[in-house]
């Protein structure tokens, strides 16, 4: 009897490793496989045409379904043959790509491993219908909104812009049983008041003011725990929960009113690690999702993962703060402090230099959190083009305190060389001088 059951508990474990992928295993095969070679913030439409054209090569439907108000294309992707209908829209928000990537990423890995046993679970339990770029035009100059200046995710009611009039179109001709709205927030976003980015937020989107809740709603909470169990191997501690008040003019809230019950996934930032890796993130947590959905071992998962996630929280974290360093006024040439400094980078393609502020010049030891932060208490800090004051530039030459120094030197850096110098966010001379602090 023993043996019968170890047997059957064999078979039972096989029978799930078959078709249950675990995360690392996720990882692995977007590492191997992954047809997307460029940082996403750098891919415009022609980049995206040419990853589509490798799709159609494998054999994935690709069409037209539209064009944006700049008469940009824009395209639809499929694959499975299953009941159940998935819809994922990607970049409405044109400098919002991440999971454009990662979305072309997983249809050419599902198209060609169509005979693995757990991507053919995947073709037969559900139908995929992927818009990778809804916002092509957004895309091309790197910004939010549509050609027309509007927000294309506030624009659901009015359908004022081609591109909401085609996403709303394109859901109500298919009415798909779920829907995946991806998204980027900003790199800033703390899990709960931590001084965590929030690499990944999830919402489970209501469909109402009121949050009612049903089925489809419950189903995606656990498939959304799934997807939390999943990235928690990579970033424990990085994963929120964004705001869950309503926007009556937003898509993924009236995607659910209107029956397609949603899931929005907002990438954020993680120091240290490039945008591929944000991209491998979301295939991981995406990937899990639709697996668990196939598979049915969604039913098992709990909501309280997704439930117990820290909030969104804002306004906690920069990226550089200097603490307690004196600072030059140049039109007194007298040092006074000491001063926190904080610097913040714009959002920018990768491919592009981004400038770096001063988000502000604080007598008292700031509370906000850097992801770098440096004591520069040893230091006279001067603003290389002017001010040392909240909105220039953050481009800081750093003098040791005892230095005699004529600070209204027409020529300073030439004459008084500094001890270091901060430019684009990184230490052009000097790195190491003023030290790091590490918590
Ligand atoms: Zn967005």
């Amino acid at each position: 009897m023993r043996q019968i059951i170890l047997v059957l508990f064999a078979l039972l474990v096989q029978t799930m490793n078959a078709f249950t992928q675990t995360p690392q295993q996720l990882a692995e095969i977007w590492d191997k496989s992954h047809i997307t070679n460029k940082f996403p913030s750098d891919v415009r439409l022609a980049d995206l045409k040419v990853y589509l054209e490798q799709l159609k090569k494998l054999g994935v439907p690709v069409t037209e379904v539209g064009r944006s108000f700049g008469n940009r294309e824009i395209y639809q992707a499929d694959f499975g043959h299953g009941p159940l209908k998935v819809f994922l829209w990607s970049q409405m928000h044109g400098n919002e790509p991440t999971a454009t990537s990662a979305v072309v990423d997983m249809l050419a890995y599902f198209q060609s491993h169509r005979d693995k046993d757990w991507v053919k679970k995947i073709d037969e339990a559900m139908t995929i219908r992927v818009v990778p770029m809804l916002n092509p035009d957004g895309a091309e100059v790197y910004v939010r909104r549509n050609m027309q200046d509007i927000d294309i995710n506030r624009d659901a009611i009015d359908l004022i812009t081609p591109e909401a009039r085609l996403l709303k179109k394109l859901r109500d001709d298919w009415s798909p049983a779920i829907g995946f709205n991806l998204h980027n927030q900003g790199v800033l976003t703390t899990a709960g008041k931590s001084p965590n980015q929030a690499t990944i937020s999830l919402l489970i989107v209501y469909g109402d003011a009121a949050k009612t809740t049903n089925p489809g709603h419950e189903r995606n909470m656990r498939a959304a725990s799934a997807m939390i169990r999943a990235l928690q191997q990579f970033i424990p501690g990085h994963i929120a929960q964004y705001s869950d008040e309503y926007t009556s003019t937003a898509f993924g809230d009236n995607f659910s009113a209107w029956g397609t019950p949603t899931i929005l996934i907002e990438t954020g930032g993680l120091y240290g690690k490039d945008e591929m890796y944000l991209v491998k993130l979301n295939f991981v947590a995406i990937v899990t999702a639709l697996n668990a959905i196939a598979t049915g071992s969604e039913a098992n998962e709990s909501t309280t993962p997704y439930l117990s996630l820290p909030e969104n929280s804002s306004g906690g974290l920069i990226h550089f703060v200097f603490r307690r360093a004196n600072v030059i006024d140049p039109l007194t040439s007298t040092p006074s402090g000491p001063f926190d400094i904080t610097a913040e980078i714009e959002r920018q393609r990768a491919s592009l230099t981004a400038p770096v502020f001063i988000r502000g010049v604080t007598p008292q030891p700031t509370s906000i959190r850097g992801l770098e932060e440096y004591d520069a208490s040893a230091f006279n800090a001067v603003q290389r083009f002017g001010r040392t004051k909240a909105g220039e530039l953050a481009e800081l030459l750093f003098y040791k305190k005892e230095r005699v120094v004529d600070w209204k030197a027409a020529d300073l850096q030439k004459q008084f060389p500094p001890d270091a110098i901060f430019s684009l966010g990184k230490w052009s001379k000097g790195e190491g001088v003023v030290p790091r602090i590490k918590y």
